[in-house]
């Protein structure tokens, strides 16, 4: 038998009538998936840096239409090599990060609406919260995540946090909605603060420590960006699609999974690989054991 023999009894050739024109054809292939889930919901993104281009890239290749997204930094020509968003040109204009990821965005989609707001976290109208389906925090600076974990719990609304180093990265889920789920804050000591102002950065600026000392700029890269990235916008899909049968049965939706509620997921780009750490409620936590709305 032939290879040529092969090829034409296991291939046939493609039609014009066989070619799609739905964007979303692929996608809506995947049992489980609800395409009208992800236009309509309403995504929050705190962090317009390396993690929140790629996040926000994703959720709108996905089809996401609503993306909240707050940063008030502008683009520096440092955040080139892993923001695939940004130009060159967005730096000698010195370019508010939000203004160019929205832009960016609806050249992506015409339909997609970015609210681009260059607010601190404290600043903005808490009723975001509320209009907000999934909360990101793409962040460098923990008291910002955590205000960010504190809001979303409260409100009810599912908060997904990530945080980059090197070749390390880790995303965690915090969602009230579960029983006894840990949130950000829980076991959180000031000694875990003092390291994890050490260990995250998704945007490369110079961190400091509690005691205000200068540690540095933080090394990054694309790679681990976008696999973080990739897992955290993975999650956001899980809550957009799973979250009403979820609330409905009580488990999470067999073909979309379950999102990291109570673990962490670690990734070790050294050695190749992924673990999941179990993170528990700290009863003594003054966010989801004291102030549960
Ligand atoms: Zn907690």
């Amino acid at each position: 038998m032939t290879r040529k023999k092969d090829i034409n009894k296991d291939y046939k050739v493609l039609g014009l009538d066989s070619i799609d024109e739905d964007i979303y054809d692929r996608q809506k292939r995947i049992p489980g998936w609800d395409q009208n889930k992800i236009s309509n919901a309403t995504i929050m993104v705190v962090g317009a840096g390396a993690t929140g281009n790629e996040l926000i890239k994703n959720l709108v290749l996905t089809g996401i239409r609503k993306i909240i997204l707050i940063d008030y930094d502008i683009i520096e020509k440092s955040n080139l090599n892993r923001c695939v968003l940004f130009n060159m040109e967005c730096t000698i204009e010195n370019k508010y990060k939000v203004d160019v990821v929205k832009e960016a965005c609806e050249n992506l989609n015409s339909e997609v609406e970015i609210v681009a707001l260059k607010q601190d976290l404290n600043d903005i109208d808490k009723n975001l919260y509320k209009q907000s389906d999934v909360v990101c925090s793409c962040l460098d600076n923990i008291e910002a995540r955590l205000q960010a974990n504190n809001y979303a719990y409260y409100y009810g609304i599912p908060f997904i946090d990530s945080g980059i180093d090197e070749f390390f990265g880790s995303v965690q889920a915090v969602y009230s909605g579960v029983e006894n789920a840990a949130c950000l804050q829980c076991g959180i000591t000031s000694a875990d603060l003092n390291l994890m102002w050490k260990k995250f950065s998704c945007t490369g600026q110079e961190i400091k420590s509690e005691n205000g000392e200068s540690m540095g700029k933080m090394a990054t890269i694309i790679t681990t960006t976008a696999i973080i990235g990739g897992i955290q916008t993975q999650q956001v899909l899980k809550f957009v699609l799973g979250i009403d049968y979820f609330k409905e049965h009580g488990k999470w939706h067999p073909n979309i999974g379950e999102p990291l509620i109570n673990k962490q997921l670690n990734y070790n780009g050294l050695t190749n690989k992924f673990d999941i750490i179990e993170k528990r409620k700290d009863p003594k936590c003054w966010i989801c054991s004291f102030n549960k709305k």
